[in-house]
């Protein structure tokens, strides 16, 4: 079965790439391991960067229920905090909602959807991709998406190392229910991690966060982490003994880790997590996923029509991205090094506490510029 397009993973930058080709006339499959709509593991907080692209491809924001938000408040472990306006600010909308209208908008333009499906392989003959799948099919395509999230079997599959270096930590989610302001995201740090939280649709709140694994190892699973390293934050005590918690399990990932990757391997142009994966307390993954997802469609498009070779589509690609995204995830890895450990954040609180005005520039930096809707 050929297409001009495969792309392995649906979640955001593989449904917003979707969208922008068979927008463009293109036959397009997307390979999915899960049918939609599923949950996922995420803070749920979007950046208002992607928000103007987003409802130029049809979403309305505020009739799904999405919460705006502008305050952002930051607690050390001892409990200390401080509060900032957000300048740019978010909404909240759970993964749940966002990547289902995203599909259902795909769907609707024509894209192809191969759900509950797992990409095995993928590899290139001549100037032909095979994508093989766990279903038995082989899958045919001119260009080939890689958007099948932070990493995974297939990158062992396909040759590309990433290194195992840095610290490897879990994400572990809930959605709740607490008193807690709409407009507001709060990050808890915790011995090994932090916690966020804000509002998305229904009166319900995201809980986040991300731990170091060895916390787990180290009490021996989640709950037990949660009682032994979170509670010793004030603000973390209150939402686990007053929330109620709609989930009956938490949701967990696993080996998350944020070491710089490629923007391109194999000929397979990467987009979102699988291209670089930024430290969730910067809170724009996923306008990042899009927006690379736009990125990379725009040049693929001029490739399709035969106005630049392969080569010099994955060259202008790799810059881009790292014109766009590199110092932003490494500005996200360094300003980590502040979080999750009781001297780092008790100072980085007290610090900002006396000189507040150091606090906005320090998030515009992990930031970009307002997504439009563009070619
Ligand atoms: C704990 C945590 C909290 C976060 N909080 C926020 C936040 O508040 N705000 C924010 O902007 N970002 C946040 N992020 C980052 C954000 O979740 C990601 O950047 C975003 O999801 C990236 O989108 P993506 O499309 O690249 O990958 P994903 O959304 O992960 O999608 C990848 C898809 O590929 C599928 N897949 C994987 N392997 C295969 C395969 N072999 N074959 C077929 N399908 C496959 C998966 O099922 C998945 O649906 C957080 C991340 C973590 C870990």
């Amino acid at each position: 079965m050929y297409h001009d397009v495969v792309i392995v993973g649906g979640g955001l930058g593989g449904l917003v790439s979707s969208i922008q080709l068979v927008n463009k006339g293109y036959k397009v499959l997307v390979i999915e391991k899960y049918s939609y709509p599923y949950n996922k593991v995420c803070g749920e907080y979007v950046s208002n960067e992607i928000r103007p692209f987003l409802e130029s491809l049809g979403l309305n924001l505020v009739n799904l229920g999405a919460a705006s938000i502008n305050r952002f408040l930051l607690s050390a472990v001892n409990g200390k905090s401080i509060e900032t306006k957000l300048e740019m600010g978010g909404f909240g909308l759970s993964r749940y909602t966002l990547d289902f209208e995203l599909f259902k908008i795909a769907k609707s333009l024509g894209v192809e959807f191969a759900e509950n499906t797992l990409v095995e392989d993928i590899q290139k003959i001549n100037d032909v991709f095979f994508v093989e799948t766990n279903q038995g099919e082989t899958y045919e395509a001119n260009v080939v998406i890689g958007a099948y999230g932070k990493r995974g079997k297939l990158d062992k599959t396909i040759f590309r190392q990433i290194p195992n270096q840095g610290k490897a930590y879990v994400g572990v989610k809930y959605h709740i229910k607490y008193d807690f302001p709409k407009d507001l995201i709060a990050l808890h740090n915790f011995k090994g991690g932090y916690c966020g939280i804000s509002a998305i649709e229904d009166d319900k709140y995201c809980l986040c966060y991300l731990s170091d694994r060895n916390n787990v190892k180290h009490s021996g699973g989640i709950n037990e982490m949660e009682q032994e390293f979170m509670y010793q934050n004030p603000y973390l005590l209150d939402i686990f003994t007053n929330a109620e918690i709609l989930f009956t399990r938490p949701l967990v990932i696993n080996e998350i880790n944020f070491v710089p990757k490629s923007a391109v391997h194999n000929n397979i142009m990467m987009v979102g997590d699988t291209a670089g994966l930024i430290t969730p307390l910067a809170g724009n993954g996923m306008s990042i996923a899009m927006h690379a997802g736009v990125i990379a469609t725009s040049l693929i498009d001029k490739f399709l029509k035969k106005e630049i070779t392969r080569e010099g589509m994955e060259k202008t690609y790799e810059k881009e991205w790292n014109k766009n995204f590199r110092n932003r995830l490494w500005r996200g890895r360094q300003l980590q090094k502040f979080f999750g450990s009781e001297f780092n954040s008790n100072l980085a609180v007290s610090m900002f506490s006396k000189m507040p005005f150091l606090l906005p520039p320090i998030i515009k930096g992990t930031h970009g510029e307002k997504v439009e809707g563009y070619d």
